[in-house]
């Protein structure tokens, strides 16, 4: 079940149709205070929040949700609005779309946030994987094609934080936060520099990725999970 909380009809409408054809029960709040209602009564697999509410900062509603719930929350946020999107996943969202967005977007980024849930929910993986590159937790080795990879501490930790978190979208502090810890040396500018590097050693060409994605302004995404 996925509770949609927009004030928006159209949207609102544009939701249920393309998701009520994907075999979802759809149910909708048009306000900040009626989601709430709704997330505590229904128990929701997934939230599609709007930012801009009448009644609510959209932020506040994520802070929120998030003191007591972990339920996937992918919010929707106007085109240009970087920094919203980007305090969105501090506070603890896990991924949004641009508006106006397609039928088929949705649905695949509710796929991502769906399976994301469902791992965090079981067991921690050992082995990550992606097409033909295995990352060994254990071991900390790092196989492409076949032949080992050689990475510093730091593209290793950057590529493990990437692969744990497949499909989802990291902010560049939250990727800071993970590698160096609360702070990085150089206040995070070395982030771009190792990601670079990372790719160079993945044969990872940023114009057209396999495995790491830009997000302009706001970080990076490894791709999804088949
Ligand atoms: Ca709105």
């Amino acid at each position: 079940m996925i509770l949609t909380i927009e004030d928006e009809k159209d949207v609102r409408r544009l939701i249920r149709r393309s998701l009520e054809a994907l075999g979802h029960e759809v149910i909708e709040a048009v306000d900040a205070k009626e989601g709430q209602q709704l997330l505590v009564q229904k128990r929701p697999d997934l939230v599609l929040l709007d930012l801009g509410l009448p009644d609510q900062d959209g932020q506040a509603v994520i802070r929120a949700i998030r003191e007591w719930n972990e339920v996937p929350i992918i919010v929707l946020s106007a085109r240009d609005q970087e920094m919203e999107k980007v305090e969105a996943l501090e506070n603890g969202a896990d991924d949004y779309l641009t508006k106006p967005f397609s039928a088929m977007e949705l649905s695949a980024r509710i796929g991502v946030a769906l399976r994301h849930a469902a791992r965090r929910a079981g067991v921690t993986q050992q082995v990550l994987q992606a097409e033909d590159l295995t990352l060994d937790l254990e071991s900390r080795r790092v196989v492409l094609a076949g032949n080992d990879i050689h990475l510093t501490p730091i593209e290793y930790r950057l590529l493990a934080t990437l692969m744990r978190h497949q499909g989802k979208v990291l902010t560049h502090s939250q990727l800071i936060r993970e590698i160096w810890g609360r702070h990085a040396p150089d206040g995070g500018q070395g982030l771009r520099i190792h990601t670079q590097h990372l790719r160079e050693k993945l044969f990872d060409n940023p114009l057209s990725p396999r495995f790491i994605f830009t997000e302009p302004g706001i970080g990076y995404r490894f791709r999804a999970a088949d």
